[in-house]
Parts: C-alpha cells; structure tokens; sequence
C-alpha cells in the first residue's frame, strides 16, 4: 500500500470544539488522517478522519443496537490497529463511556495479563469488551463470573445491525472515557475523563505546549492504552486536523529505529516518548544505519512519563546529530492520566535544560540549593516548563502549605483539565469537586516558574529522616558495562534496609561476585548507606504496562519472597481422608 495521506487541507482549529466529535466531525472535512505501518515500515492501512467518521457513526448504531444505555462502559482492548480506533469513536458518537485496555507486551506476560484484566474489568464493569480475535478466548475465561453482556470481535462488532435512531450525541460534561493509570505504584486506577476536560488539555498541548502548525506531521509507537499515546497522539491530531503515522509498540520494542526510520522517510516533525524510548534507540544504532537516515525534519521531540536523565538525552543528541537530529528539538514535559495527560511543556526549541543541586542539601533539607564550594554531591534535574495556560502548578508541604521556590515537596495541579476523579471512588470525586485541587503524588520543586520534577513520594527511600532518591542508587549500577539503564531497581523495607535488584546476563561467578562488591562499596562512599543487592536473570524487573519501573511491584514480590524463605511452607506429611 503507498498512498498514505498527509495533507492539511483545512483552516487549522487547536482543538477549539466542545466534544471529541465535534473534533472529528470538522477533521473529517479535510484530507487528513492517520497511517499504520507494519514491522517492516511498510504502510499497512490508511484511515482518512473523513472514513473513520462515517465508520465512527455506523459503529455508534451499532453499539446502540445492543440497548446499551448512556454512560455505560464499553471495554475495547487497546491495540494500535483501525478496529481499535473506530471503535473508540464510535463510542464517542453513540454516548458511551470508552475504555481502553492495555495488552499484554512481552513473551511470559499472558498470566500475569489474565489476572490484570480481570482486576480492570471488574474495576470498570462494562457492558461490552470489543477485542480483535486474538485476545477473545482469554477475555472469555476471564469473564466466566463478570457482569459483560457482550464479548465481541472486531468483525462480530462490525457484523451487528445498525440501529436506525438518531445518535444521542455528548455534551461537554459528559464522559468521553476512562483512562486507567499506568499501575507504577499500585493497581491501575481508572481516571474519569469528561469532554470538556479532555478538550481543554488538548487545545493548550496543541496551542501552548507543542505550538502545532499546519506543517506538521505526527509518528508514534505509543500505545492507545496510556494517556501518552491515545490523548497525545490520537486525539490531539484528530482535534488538529493533523495527519500521523503509527508503529505498533511491540514492533518498536523489537526494532526501535523504525521509529526514527520513519520519522526520516516521512519527514515527521512531531513524536514523543518515555525516556526508554530514546535510550533503545541508542544501543541499537550502528554506523551503517545512521548513514541511511535524515532527522533534521523533527521538530519537537517530546520526552516524559518517566524521570529524565540529562545525560541519557545529551547522549541520544550526540550520536544522532550527524543525522542531522537537532537536540534543541527535545521538550521534556510532565504531566499523568488525572489531567487527561499534560500539565506542562518546556519552552519550544529550548532542549533539555537542567539545575544542578546539592545533593547533601536536598537530601537532608529538602532543598534545591545551588552547589557551592562544600558541594560534596550533584543532583541534576531536568526543566519540565511552567503550567500550561489556565492550569497551575503549587508545590506543597505535608501538611499542604504552599512552599517557596526551590523546596521540595508534592507537587500539586488544579485547572479545567483535571480530572472528574477515579472511576467509582466518591472520596476523590468530591475531594476534586470541593477543592478543584489534586495532590499528583509526584515531589518537585519550582524554579523561575519552572517545574523540576524530582521523583514520586512512594519510591522515596528514606533513612533515618533523610530522603534518597531511588534513581540515584540505579544510577550507580547502571554505570557498570553489562548495566544498561532501567536494568535496576532501588526501594526500602520496613526496617530501613535498601534493596537493589539488577537485572543481567552476566554468568561468570566471578564477574558477578565483583559487581555486587564494587556496587556496595560506591553506594556506601556516595551515599554513607549500605544496601543488599540482588542480581536477578534478565526480563526480572516489573514493568507497567506502558514500560515503567514498577518499584512498588517489585517491592512486594521481593517481601513475598522473602517471607517464604522465612517461613517455608509445611512439607505435606498424610492426605485427606
Ligand atoms: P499509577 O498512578 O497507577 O501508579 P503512573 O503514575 O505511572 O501509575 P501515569 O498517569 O501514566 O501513571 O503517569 C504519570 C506519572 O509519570 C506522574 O505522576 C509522574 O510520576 C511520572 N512522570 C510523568 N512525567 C514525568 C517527568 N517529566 N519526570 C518525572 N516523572 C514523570
Ligand atoms: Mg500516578
């Protein structure tokens, strides 16, 4: 297939529209849309918005046909495909709530998955699940004692009748969907996102964060199920009447330099990703690839959903500027699922700009201090911009006080893009009602306006009263050769004692035996702490969904573990009579 499209043959509109389908209703006036490609960067289907709207409308009957009712959740088992997207919309149209649901991503992940779907299903009880084939099975053992009506195929759902009603189209405060956390720090939440405020965060990404133009084009391999993926790369070009060109996410993870493959055939001016994304793509690079490819085309290169590491993206500039990447194109940025996706943008062609601390300071006092000549340590932190416009940004203490520039503390959001609160949670429905504030869980520090965001409050390791940030320790081990980075992990038990896992290939007892010694003495000199380390077989860490570091997960499998070890089970001594 070759004619994918890519014109933008309309007045521009920043996401200006009151729903999603106002949104497409005007996008699809124009010649724009959206293009999957395959493993290979080959064009695989071409959804123009003017076809997805009247296949989003025909869907909608469809949906209807079943008597669902307003508000109810449809499921839709998120994969990057057409099926996926139509579906999404066509709840849109019909006035039903959408759900998208992660898949499984990696080999060995299947049971782990069952019982996440499980846990998601019964959290957001739809009336209907539509999935492509391959997933149906499980979904069917799944839900033996769930509540869904009606399990569908891609093609079952296209094979309904249309119910020939006028559509019950959405107002402003009506749900558009539920987004569910990544799962970094507990089981997923589900997020209620109404019109208005999924609306609102895409007109300031599109207008004030990214300053989109008619000129630019978008690629992606984020996945549909987190916020980063199915707001910042789905909605936000359907609300711009922009076209964009998607990878599957298990594609990307097998081959990442599709990613930059395509952005160079493409002349792709727009793409974000999660830090690790960055860093694949630079331990896959060789010489001969980098000859092939011509990124002076991207524009901004967002980056966030994750702590940033200055260096990695320094880094990622160095190796890809002689294919003709442009490191003041990176725009790191923060935001969560709870303000639909983003809070804030670093300026437009400014790069990754940092403040360095003194780690002594911050980590006893709380403090974002300028190093001076008793610095002993650096800390280095990224600038993630100031709060978009009409959204704001308060840092505060424990017991909620506002604090001045540079100390630390949780970083708190409020605007129109908030949240409605957690799906079927009224304690945080009205908490956000009441205050039209949100404690993000996050700790940060402002500078000049500027948020710099320094780590989340559960990871946060603390000994005897002072604070030490897990990616600190990592870092440490990730310096050593077989260490690559999210190869370790860092957290606390109860009785204060530090536990790093790393996760290697390395087979020689000997090699591992120095490693484990050289760690513990760098850790003990930087830090005045000692900790356990753990060297576990590669694929060990617990990721979420999206791919961050689960530490709360591995936390808990790590005591489970060693509570069996404590207490080993009885040995079975009879049988039952
Ligand atoms: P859960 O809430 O289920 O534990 P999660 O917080 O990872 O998972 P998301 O809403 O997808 O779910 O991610 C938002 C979080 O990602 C933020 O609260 C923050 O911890 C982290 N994050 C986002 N951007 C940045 C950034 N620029 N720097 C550091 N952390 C970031
Ligand atoms: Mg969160």
């Amino acid at each position: 297939m070759s004619n994918r499209i890519s014109t933008h043959s309309l007045p521009m509109r920043y996401a200006d529209f009151s729903t999603l389908v106002e949104a497409l209703d005007y996008a699809a006036l124009g010649n724009a849309g959206m293009n999957f490609y395959d493993r290979r960067t080959q064009l695989e289907a071409v959804l123009e918005y003017r076809t997805l709207r009247l296949r989003a409308i025909a869907g909608a009957r469809r949906l209807l046909s079943l008597n669902l009712n307003k508000g109810d959740r449809v499921a839709l088992i998120a994969e990057t495909s057409v099926g996926f997207v139509e579906a999404f919309f066509a709840c849109q149209y019909a006035g039903l709530v959408a759900v998208p649901l992660a898949i499984p991503m990696g080999v060995g992940q299947r049971d782990s998955y069952s019982a996440k779907l499980q846990g998601l299903l019964a959290s957001c009880k739809p009336a209907a699940i539509i999935s492509s084939d391959e997933w149906l099975s499980l979904i069917n053992v799944v839900n033996v004692h769930g509540t869904t009506t009606h399990i569908l195929s891609n093609a079952s759902f296209n094979a309904l009748p249309e119910r020939d009603i006028e559509l019950p189209l959405p107002l402003p405060d009506d749900i558009a969907y539920l987004q569910y956390t990544s799962g970094s720090t507990r089981f997923p939440r589900g997020v209620i996102i109404t019109h208005r405020e999924v609306m609102s965060n895409l007109h300031v990404i599109s207008h004030d964060g990214i300053k989109l133009r008619e000129s630019d084009r978008c690629v992606s391999w984020l996945p549909f199920y987190h916020d980063m993926g199915l707001v910042g790369f789905l909605l936000t070009p359907v609300a711009t009447q922009l076209s964009v060109d998607y990878l599957r996410t298990q594609d990307f993870a097998m081959r990442p330099l599709q990613w930059l493959k395509l952005i160079s055939q493409n002349r792709c001016t727009v793409s974000v990703a999660p830090p690790f994304g960055y860093d694949l793509c630079l331990r896959r690079i060789n010489e001969k690839e980098l000859v092939g490819l011509d990124l002076s085309c991207w524009r901004v290169a967002g980056v966030g959903a994750e702590p940033i590491s200055a260096e990695q993206l320094n880094q990622f500039g160095e190796c890809f500027r002689s294919a003709g990447f442009d490191s003041r194109a990176f725009m790191p940025c923060y935001g969560l699922a709870e303000n639909a996706l983003a809070v804030s943008f670093s300026d437009e062609a400014s790069g990754s700009q940092v403040n360095d601390v003194d780690r002594d300071i911050l980590e006893y006092q709380g403090k974002a201090a300028a190093p001076n000549q008793n610095t002993r340590a650096i800390s280095t932190f990224v600038n993630c911009g100031k709060a978009l416009p009409g959204h704001r940004i308060e840092i505060r203490s424990e017991v909620g006080i506002p604090l001045p520039e540079r100390e630390v503390g949780h970083i708190c959001i409020s605007g129109p893009s908030l949240m409605s609160g957690y799906f079927e949670d009224m304690v945080s429905q009205k908490e956000i009602q009441s205050t039209g504030w949100m404690d993000t869980g996050d700790l940060g520090y402002l500078l000049d306006g500027y948020l710099y965001v320094t780590g989340r409050i559960k990871d946060l390791i603390i000994i005897r009263g002072r604070n030490i940030w897990p990616q600190d320790i990592e870092y440490i081990a990730e310096q050593e050769p077989e260490i690559h980075s999210g190869d370790a992990i860092a957290f606390v038990t109860s009785q204060e004692r530090i536990i790093l896992q790393i996760q290697c290939r390395v087979s020689s007892e000997e090699r591992r035996a120095q490693i484990v010694h050289t760690l513990i003495a760098r850790i003990q000199s930087e830090f005045g702490v000692s900790v356990s380390i753990e060297l576990l077989p590669p694929h060990s860490i617990p990721r979420t969904s999206s791919g961050k570091p689960a530490r709360a997960e591995a936390k808990k499998r790590y005591l489970t573990l060693f509570a069996e070890t404590l207490n080993p089970p009885l040995p079975v001594t009879g049988y039952a009579q």
